[in-house]
């Protein structure tokens, strides 16, 4: 793979509204991806595997629990420093951002939030620290968009819980030492279980032959009468509404992360644009170049402002979950839209892993995908401005 000699576009001047602490976190976590992410990924997505050799250097730049208040072991960082972590790890690869998004919103979020406080102590600061990894079991093999309708199910043993059923498609999940696990009780209410690794019942098998998120491992969650301890269940929220509002969180971290793949595979197609010559000219004196290189520095700096304000409205605890759904759609398709213009300009070579744009258009695919399709969070949105709910 050829050098990073990624520069960030800021055609807005957006570094005006980031304080000294955004700028110095994501400084930090910039030059990071470039020292220990750019020289191993294309490796490890071409082999398939999640590189775990970079888990304390993500603990370090405070990509596990941004957010989580530092008695915690987190970083007690604002929602903006967090989604301008997510946008440079993503500008190295999505599969390393979901690894991180996974720790952050949906392990350590739904424990901080919902779990009593011997489950915080015992858990929150291993998991800061990268210790010990999560992953999060929502959806299962009949259940994507509609998780509602999961048949995942755990019932009172008097002195333990026994939990069946089945998960596919969790990110971490074939390394993780706990699992989030969202599962019905006897009256069909959805609550979060603590699930660990090398309880009885419980296995991770990985999902294989993926063309997308390569840098990360995928797998199922599978629970055949498996004794849940009762001090693994999180007490404080129970209902739907408990794993949409940790969705909520990672959907944010997803609109800021989108922004840095789209950031990388402009930089990379401008750079090129100015060196290959083609008809004595280089391609990036040519009118049809210029208009993708034109339109993606228009839609990064529209999906930036976006990013920004909701970070703003989320540090005030305004942001919706219809305004995150927005952000995350609009943001990831824009990312996706680059990748593809990007990989045009650099014709051939688009096509290579000497470059870092094809593995950012397939990773986008898994991207778009989950967290909500792309459809999901447009029903969302429609949902919001008519009041008709059209799923
Ligand atoms: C790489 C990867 C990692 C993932 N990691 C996790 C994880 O860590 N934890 C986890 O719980 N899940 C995870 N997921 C699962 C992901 O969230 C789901 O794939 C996603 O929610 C969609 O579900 P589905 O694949 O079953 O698609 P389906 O729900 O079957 O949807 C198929 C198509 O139908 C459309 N559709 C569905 N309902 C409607 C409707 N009402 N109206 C119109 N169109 C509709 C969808 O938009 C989509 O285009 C991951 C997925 C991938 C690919």
């Amino acid at each position: 793979m050829k050098p990073d000699l990624f520069q960030a576009p800021d055609y807005f001047n957006l570094d005006e509204l980031l304080t000294d602490e955004h700028k110095m976190v994501r400084d930090a976590a910039r030059e990071w991806v470039k020292r220990e992410v750019s020289p191993i990924i294309e490796e490890a997505a071409q082999k398939a595997e999640f590189p775990k050799s970079i888990i304390g250097g993500l603990a370090e730049i405070g990509a596990f629990g941004p957010y989580i208040p530092e008695e915690y072991g987190g970083a007690g960082l604002d929602q903006i420093s967090y989604g301008l972590i997510m946008q440079e790890i993503e500008r190295g690869d999505s599969g390393v951002r979901s690894t991180a998004s996974v720790q952050s919103s949906l392990v350590m979020y739904p424990i901080f939030k919902y779990g009593t406080e011997e489950q915080k102590k015992k858990y929150l600061p291993k998991l800061a620290s990268g210790e010990m990894m999560g992953c999060f079991g929502l959806t299962e093999p009949d259940y994507g968009s509609n998780p509602a309708g999961m048949v995942t199910n755990f019932k009172d043993k008097g002195d333990h819980y026994l939990l069946n059923g089945a998960k596919m498609w969790i990110s971490n999940a074939p390394f993780a030492d706990i699992a989030i696990v969202w599962a019905k009780n006897e009256e069909g209410r959805i609550h979060g279980l603590i699930v660990e690794r090398g309880m009885e019942g419980f296995s991770t098998p990985e999902t294989h032959n993926k063309w997308s998120l390569r840098a990360s491992a995928t797998g199922e969650l599978i629970f055949d009468n498996v004794k849940v301890p009762k001090e693994n269940l999180m007490p404080n929220k129970s209902g739907l509404g408990a794993p949409l509002g940790c969705l909520d969180s990672a959907r944010f971290g997803i609109a800021w992360g989108a922004i840095g793949a789209a950031m990388d595979c402009y930089d990379t197609a401008l750079r090129y644009s100015k060196e290959r010559v083609q008809f004595d000219k280089p391609i990036g004196g040519k009118q049809l170049q210029q208009k993708k290189l034109a339109e993606m520095i228009t839609e990064i700096t529209k999906a930036q402002l976006m990013a920004w304000r909701l970070g703003v409205l989320r540090n005030e605890g305004k942001a919706t979950s219809a305004q995150i759904s927005m952000a995350k759609r609009n943001n990831v398709e824009m990312a996706i839209n680059i990748a593809r213009e990007a990989r045009q300009i650099l014709g051939g070579m688009g096509i290579t892993g000497e470059y870092s744009i094809m593995r950012h258009m397939m990773n986008l695919e898994s991207v778009i995908t989950y967290e909500g399709t792309h459809d999901i969070h447009l029903l969302i949105t429609g949902m919001d401005i008519t009041g008709m709910p059209a799923f």
